[in-house]
């Protein structure tokens, strides 16, 4: 076992620092106060190939693979989750054409989706489907060579902005009229309309959509695999994005603590650091503790992603789960060491508290993931 990141993965870790500190870290305040996408990151990232990260290198990508993205994710949301969503959203909207899209299929998205020429969007939540996917009502019906797609979809992340967006719904079987989840590849421009754009409490430099499906025609071509696959491939997608989940939830209690640290050496009381005092002490080391912890099992479950590991699934489930949980714990606890400051807009973590509560939440929330995790252990029948 090597617990040391290798020299490509250094290296990447560095230059993702680097362009951080350059042009992420000096903007991510002002992103959560007026919103919106950042658009010249987004030329920065493409630029230096920061989102060409979750892509093969066949198609123009840098290889595909969970932990480099789980390295540059957790850099990124050490200065704004927000703009890590740009690296993440990208990966989880195009996932399932690289998981299982045809040679044609890749082709015809991979490409531009790794030059940043073109975004990406995951549709499959629902206003009556969340947590269960299975009972997602929007319909695909064949019409000549294309479906027409009929139904909404609810907090789509880039749903305003995406070139293309992995669409999951049910098509149906002229001959049995049995409804199965499929998944398609739909295209701006063919009927997806931006109903609402939510106002949320933390991400804010991320757009997150409700989208009406007005009639949308998809190309039979488009779609990804048989019908039928669409639960299969939304789960396998999910099963590498949670690492990326995972990370931005890392990056953000490290970047918490690191501001933790920071103030208790500067912040005087009674003319001494407050790191003087134990309590203060006691926290950080927690802090540390379960920041490392995190870390670790993120890196873990990435890497038994990209190694094909049989449980792979379960182990992105922890490491979503318990990543997300204990930043909410290190964030917290970087607000009380730097006390009525904390509270403030003057110093970063009250922004990362309100980043991070989604990271339980999205991609499945805690208490689905424990249900992964569960009965990944149990076995089948559970
Ligand atoms: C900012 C943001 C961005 C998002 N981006 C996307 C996106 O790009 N694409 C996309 O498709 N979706 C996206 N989502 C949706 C997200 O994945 C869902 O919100 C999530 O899966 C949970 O679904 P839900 O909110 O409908 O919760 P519900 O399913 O309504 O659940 C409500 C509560 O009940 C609990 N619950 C539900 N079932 C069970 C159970 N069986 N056992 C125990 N507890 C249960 C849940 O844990 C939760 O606490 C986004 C959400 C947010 C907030």
């Amino acid at each position: 076992m090597d617990f040391e990141l290798d020299q490509e993965l250094l290296a990447l870790k560095e230059s993702v620092q680097k362009l951080v500190q350059e042009k992420v870290a000096p903007r991510a305040g002002e992103l959560d106060e007026i919103g919106g996408y950042p658009w010249d990151i987004k030329e920065a990232f493409a630029e230096n190939r920061i989102l060409a990260i979750p892509f093969p290198s066949e198609y123009g990508g840098t290889g595909g693979k969970a932990l480099p993205m789980a390295i540059a994710v957790e850099e990124i949301s050490k200065a704004s989750c927000s703009v890590a969503m740009m690296l993440s959203g990208q990966c989880l909207g195009s996932a399932a054409i690289t998981i299982a899209g045809t040679e044609e299929q890749k082709q015809q998205f991979l490409p531009d989706l790794a030059k940043g020429k073109t975004l990406a969007a995951y549709g499959l939540t629902e206003p009556d489907a969340g947590s269960d996917v299975a009972s997602l009502q929007t319909t695909a019906v064949r019409d000549g060579d294309d479906y027409v797609v009929t139904g909404s979809k609810r907090f789509i992340t880039y749903g305003d902005i995406a070139d293309v967006m992995t669409l999951f719904v049910k098509t149906v079987d002229p001959a049995t009229k049995e409804k199965k989840v499929s998944c398609l590849v739909a295209e701006r421009g063919t009927g997806w309309i931006v109903s609402k754009l939510e106002h949320k409490i933390g991400i804010k430099g991320s757009t997150t959509t409700e989208l009406f499906l007005d009639e949308l025609r998809v190309p039979v071509k488009n779609l990804l695999g048989k019908e039928g696959d669409g639960f299969k491939i939304a789960m396998q997608v999910l099963d590498k994005t949670r690492t990326s989940i995972a990370a931005q939830a890392v990056g953000m209690a490290q970047g918490a603590l690191d501001c933790a640290v920071q103030f208790a050496r500067e912040h005087l009381q009674n003319g001494k650091p407050i790191g003087r005092k134990q309590g203060i002490q006691m926290k950080l080391a927690d802090m540390e503790m379960k920041t490392e912890a995190a870390r670790f099992l993120t890196y873990m479950a990435a890497d038994k992603y990209d190694r094909h590991d049989p449980d792979r699934g379960r182990y992105s489930a922890c490491a979503k789960a318990y990543a997300s949980d204990l930043a909410m714990e290190v964030i917290g606890g970087a607000i009380q060491v730097l006390g009525e400051y904390g509270y403030t807009k003057k110093y970063p973590v009250e922004r990362m508290f309100r980043d991070a509560k989604v990271q339980q939440i999205y991609e499945g929330t805690n208490e689905i993931q424990r249900i992964v995790i569960a009965r990944s252990l149990l076995g089948k029948g559970f």
